[in-house]
């Protein structure tokens, strides 16, 4: 039955509690305590029913019990404590302020935009599927305790990602709950005459209109769009329907509408972006809807328009695997997006040539990590490890730049410390440290109070973590099994579950095959015998995690683990806990001891659920991959492995496996039971502390985001006020600068070098360079002469290079450009120079951002 009318309801409230709308219409409320106290204690059991919902829980408590607590003057007290304490937080955010404070008044305001196509922010918003989405959550909280003016952009899908349960044979199963966005902390964005703000997108043969919800985080508003609306068709209704559902033509519908439709709509909403964050390539269409709009509505040329696009885009790239990236046939790009080709002037090839590595392959297909690499200036992998992986990975799109010097920087991720650590361990912290152990630098002397903590404070808290997780996971698990319709034995046998006082190691994530999540269990006898030989030193593990419904090896996973757990009837002592989400997350990593991740490096980009467990104090157990590769693995953990990569998996695993046996049996397990006089583990705390010490303050979304903001967010801001000025001259100068060079560039040759010496000269001796280049048509301003000289390995190459730039001497008689510099050998051996000249331009990002080098031959 379709209504005839619809009405939108809100809460009515006492006058007295206006101030709880307020609260719970921000996001700010779960990273405070003492406000996310204050809605369970207005009823404990509609804030768990309701999935921790404040809005929710207001729209539908009894009257009764609002009468109550405006006569409770203990409710009232904290409730105005916490009003207080969000009016204090909107307006002390100072970072921002402090770093550009010398930044010139007249350029405006700025705007950072950042785009994902995922937000994890609370587990009462179900519109991400894992670790690229808690993170971007996790950076727009950051950015608003930093106090960056950033907006975040994303698609509000109205089933979000899958809940998960699974049958009696342990296979998973997938439920779309409806999200009932009038009871969720949503705002929908209206026109000054109250109508809904909608923006209207070009599909094919027809218009998809979307209408704008806003989250507020903190200082940072969330900008989601959603399709769901009249007057679209069946098909584009269920644009924003569901995360990563649906075929390709689905996934190209929906990032044309988070990549396009966010470009319309940031500029509906009024913002004038100077920066824009593409996280990961969904959003890279928004690079092209930028130059359309600079040529139709700015009269820039594609090349000056690129330009200004490019020099303001920053790209962060979250897959190592070429598998992991968006390819869409050429056919579908031409018949979706071909009339871009026309606008931008380019041919069809051309066009298709922005998505490719290799432009001159007409039949390669067009990927988004591509465009989005050539479309932006600053771009970065989540780890250092990963970022060496993704200039291999990416190193053909900057022919002949030697593969460390390919422009993809790293920023290793970080998760936002008052969001993920337990309330108790918070409280624990704002007690010894102070309140800024959550942002405050590795340096800070802070964390020389770490010593000031009774280690049997910190313990009792860590053992009373592990019971709240316990006693979570038994009732989580009676629900999911009454739900299910299990025997009642079965119900029964859940109650009793785990162990609260036994060594626990947690396991969650998604559940991808790389991921390794049954390597713990490859030797059945070994990890029975550690688990159950000698009764005083147990061992249990909880796991969880969802794998994608389209896989299928994903899922086979999770069923051999609950095969597992049944015919080796460890029922009591290897639980996998359903349903995975944000709320079950900070639950593990509190309240297990040690975190465990097994992935194939160097497969896993960054990984950030331990770097949670590493704040709650839990040391890893982990391979070398991903963040854990560049910690304290041996004050803060234990490495599985030394780092190696390997040939053949089966022996890859079969050789982690046994390393991770032994380190149980050797280290993890005598560490945890070796108590003291009090019961205490003495060393075991001592790991704790400095799991917090050394791993809070660096992979922290803190750190992370005022270095977005240092290294990307500043410069591409200050790039667009520059290319921007005086009607875009500086812009088209650059451009047409770029199209003078690339034309000219080719003509330019080194005619000689000469170098003072022989070829045998010795350590710290100076040696003379002289070069001459003919510049053909091009001037020494545009160039930058370097040597690059290192050690030669065994392949006859260069090395661990170092480059110094040359001087210009002026011409010689011939007209030949002449060029010198002295250079020293610190190191013995080998030793190997060339020449080569990048373009210079004072307003390049980067020397190779014109993808153009010559080197000597
Ligand atoms: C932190 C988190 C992740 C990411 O964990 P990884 O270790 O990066 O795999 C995924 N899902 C949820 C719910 C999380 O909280």
């Amino acid at each position: 039955m379709q209504p005839i009318r619809t009405f939108n309801v809100s809460p009515s409230l006492p006058p007295r509690l206006e101030p709880l709308r307020k609260l719970a219409y921000n996001l700010h409320w779960d990273w405070n305590v003492e406000t996310k106290d204050l809605f369970r204690r207005l009823d404990s059991d509609l804030w768990e029913s309701s999935r921790h919902n404040p809005v929710l829980m207001l729209g539908t408590i009894s009257q009764g019990r609002l009468t109550e607590v405006v006569e409770d003057e203990g409710f009232l007290a904290q409730m105005d404590r916490a009003a207080r304490q969000l009016e204090d937080y909107l307006q002390e955010r100072t970072w921002y302020q402090k770093q550009r404070s010398s930044h010139s008044a007249d350029k405006g305001k700025e705007c950072y935009a950042y785009f994902s196509a995922e937000f994890g922010l609370v587990d009462c918003l179900p519109v991400y599927s894992g670790g690229l989405g808690v993170l971007a959550g996790d950076h727009l909280k950051s950015a608003s305790d930093l106090g960056l003016p950033l907006v975040g952009v994303g698609l509000l899908y109205q089933q979000g990602y899958f809940a998960q349960y699974l049958n009696a044979d342990g296979w998973q199963q997938e439920r779309y709950p409806i999200n009932d966005f009038y009871n969720m902390t949503l705002h929908l964005e209206r026109n000054p005459d109250g109508s809904e703000l909608q923006i209207a997108v070009n599909y094919p043969g027809r218009k998809v209109y979307a209408r704008v919800w806003r989250v507020q985080v903190g200082t940072v508003p969330l900008y989601m769009m959603d399709t769901n609306i009249e007057p679209n068709n069946d098909y584009d209704h269920n644009i924003t329907d569901q995360l990563y559902g649906g075929d390709i033509d689905m996934r190209i519908h929906q990032e044309i509408m988070l990549g396009i439709g966010g470009v319309q709509m940031l500029k509906a909403l009024g913002y004038n972006v100077t920066a824009y964050h593409m996280n990961e390539g969904h959003a890279a269409f928004s690079a092209l809807e930028r130059i359309r709009v600079l040529i139709q509505e700015e009269n820039l040329s594609y090349d000056t328009a690129k330009q200004v696009v490019g020099s303001t885009n920053i790209f962060t790239t979250h897959t190592p695997v070429p598998a992991g990236i968006d390819l869409f046939p050429p056919d579908k790009m031409l018949y979706y997006l071909g009339y871009y080709a026309d606008i931008f002037g380019l041919t069809k090839d051309q066009f298709l040539g922005l998505g490719r590595e290799n432009t001159g392959d007409l039949s390669a297909p067009f990927s988004m990590a591509v465009l989005a690499l050539k479309m932006a200036t600053f771009c970065n992998g989540v780890a250092q490890l990963h970022g060496v992986v993704s200039r291999q990975m990416f190193k053909g799109l900057w022919q002949e730049v030697p593969v460390e010097e390919v422009p993809i920087a790293a920023i290793t991720n970080g998760v936002h410390a008052r969001s993920c650590v337990a309330k108790s361990t918070q409280e624990l912290y704002d007690r010894y440290l102070g309140p800024n152990w959550s942002s405050v630098a590795a340096d800070s002397p802070l964390w020389e109070r770490m010593d000031a903590i009774p280690d049997e404070e910190l313990w009792r808290n860590h053992e009373r973590c592990r019971l709240d997780m316990v006693l979570y996971v038994r009732d989580h698990l009676v629900k999911h099994l009454r739900d299910r319709g299990a025997s009642s034995s079965d119900i029964a046998q859940a109650q009793e579950v785990l162990d609260p006082n036994v060594l626990t190691i947690g396991f969650a994530r998604r559940f991808a095959t790389y991921k390794r999540a049954t390597l713990w269990m490859r030797d059945i006898e070994r990890i029975r015998r550690i688990m159950l030989a000698n009764k005083d030193r147990k061992l249990q593990f909880v796991i969880a995690g969802k794998a994608h419904p389209k896989d299928i090896p994903g899922k086979e996973l999770i069923r051999d683990i609950n095969h597992f757990i049944s015919e080796q009837n460890l029922q009591k002592q290897v639980v996998f806990v359903p349903n995975y989400d944000i709320h079950i997350s900070r639950l593990m990593v509190a309240g297990c001891d040690v975190w465990l991740n097994t992935p194939r490096r160097p497969r896993e980009a960054s990984g950030t659920s331990g770097m949670k467990a590493s704040m709650n104090g839990l040391p890893n157990l982990s391979v070398l991959d991903g963040w854990w590769d560049e910690a304290d693995y041996v004050r803060t953990g234990w490495a599985i492995g030394h780092g190696e990569n390997y040939e053949d998996p089966n022996y890859q695993d079969e050789i982690e496996a046994n390393a991770f046996y032994d380190l149980l049996e050797k280290e993890v397990v005598p560490l945890f039971y070796d108590r003291d006089a009090d019961n205490l583990p003495r060393r075991w705390v001592a790991k704790m502390k400095d799991a917090i010490r050394l791993n809070c303050p660096f992979f922290n979304t803190a750190r992370m985001v005022g270095e977005y903001a240092q290294r990307a967010y500043f410069p591409a801001s200050d790039r667009y006020y520059t290319l921007t000025a005086d009607q875009y001259a500086p812009a088209k100068e650059l451009a047409n600068w770029k199209g003078k060079l690339t034309e000219h560039w080719f003509n330019m040759k080194i005619k000689d070098v000469d170098i003072s010496s022989g070829e045998d000269i010795e350590v710290n001796q100076t040696v003379a360079v002289k070069a001459k280049l003919d510049l053909a048509t091009l001037s020494p301003d545009d160039v930058q002469v370097e040597l690059y000289q290192g050690t030669i390995n065994a392949d006859g190459e260069i090395v661990d290079a170092v480059t110094v730039v040359m001087d210009y001497e002026g011409n010689d008689t011939q007209k030949l450009g002449i060029y010198t510099a002295n250079i020293l050998y610190t190191a013995s051996g080998l030793q190997g120079l060339s020449l080569r000249v990048l373009p210079k331009h004072k307003h390049l990002a980067t020397p190779y951002e014109p993808r153009l080098i010559l080197w000597a031959q």
